[in-house]
């Protein structure tokens, strides 16, 4: 009810008022503590952005038993593509998402040694809290000092939801979870738009999150716009492994809660990884 109240607001507000968020630096540390305006975004600490044109993501080699690796990697592909043919205005965002190579990397991100950005399911267990109602979850990781993204990882709670791919008998609909997991990883927060793919909850049996909205479309527009300069790298920071020869790489602490309450968003736990200070940012989807 206080996302409706919340939702008639936004829509009430005169003029052209947009409804995206971007994630930004500022970690709250208690309630209050980053501002927020009048359409639940955050007013402090630096926005998320990649500086690289382009990036790449992995799946986890295991995929999930409860989904066919034909389907997984078919709807992999169709959510990268939602965000990387984005025009604005005629001109192509300076943001396209690639596609790398299979990995058996789990979540986190290892500043001193090469990295993979990657998608993974939890079917046998969630390891955060909120399962109940959470289906996706995106960590990711950013230097504190300017926003730049290090690197991202998606997590599907594939063990708790029946997961479905298919256009028909719609449950919890991939695609519709990756493509908006996916908008996290590109540094958008939730969005007010109640048709935004990046709205904060998602409703059983809908495909609409497959499509990106104008807000969403606006939103890549204004963070990635065709004037920016910016060269297509896939290479994760430090480069890429599939970790079959590597330790794994340090993971953030749980957090206390993971799923959003109705009106501003905002799960955060810092991790100090030195030398460079990052921070690991962590966004859950959760059903409506
Ligand atoms: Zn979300």
């Amino acid at each position: 009810m206080q996302l409706v109240v919340l939702l008639l607001l936004v829509l009430s507000v005169p003029g052209e008022a947009r409804a995206f968020c971007r994630s930004t630096t500022c970690i709250p540390k208690s309630a209050g503590d980053c501002e927020l305006d009048e359409q639940g975004c955050r007013t402090k600490g630096k926005p998320f952005f990649w500086s690289s044109g382009c990036v790449g993501f992995s799946l986890h080699e295991r995929g999930s038993n409860n989904i066919s690796q034909g389907e997984i990697e078919r709807t992999f592909h169709a959510a990268l593509r939602a965000w990387s043919v984005v025009s604005c205005s005629g001109q192509p965002a300076s943001f396209a998402y690639g596609r790398q190579e299979n990995v058996v990397c789990e979540v986190g991100h290892d500043p001193r040694g090469p990295n993979a950005n990657v998608i993974l399911f939890r079917d046998n267990g969630w390891p955060y809290q909120g399962a109940s109602n959470t289906l996706g979850y995106t960590t990711v990781t950013f230097e504190s000092s300017t926003g730049r993204i290090l690197g991202a990882d998606i997590e599907v709670n594939s063990g708790q939801n029946i997961i479905t791919t298919e256009d028909r008998g719609v449950r919890y609909d991939l695609e519709s979870i990756l493509v908006h997991e996916l908008g996290h990883a590109l540094g958008l927060s939730h969005s007010n738009n109640p048709e935004a793919t990046m709205r904060a909850s998602y409703a059983e049996g809908s495909t609409d999150m497959r499509t990106l909205a104008p807000d969403d479309l606006e939103a890549v527009c204004t963070v990635y716009p065709p004037w920016r300069e910016a060269t297509c790298d896939l290479t994760p920071s430090g480069g890429f492994t599939d970790c079959r020869n590597k330790m794994p790489p340090p993971r953030a602490p749980e957090l206390p809660s993971c799923s959003h309450p109705p009106g501003p968003p905002g799960v955060a736990m810092p991790q100090l990884l030195l030398p460079l200070v990052l921070l690991a940012l962590r966004r859950s989807l959760r059903r409506s």
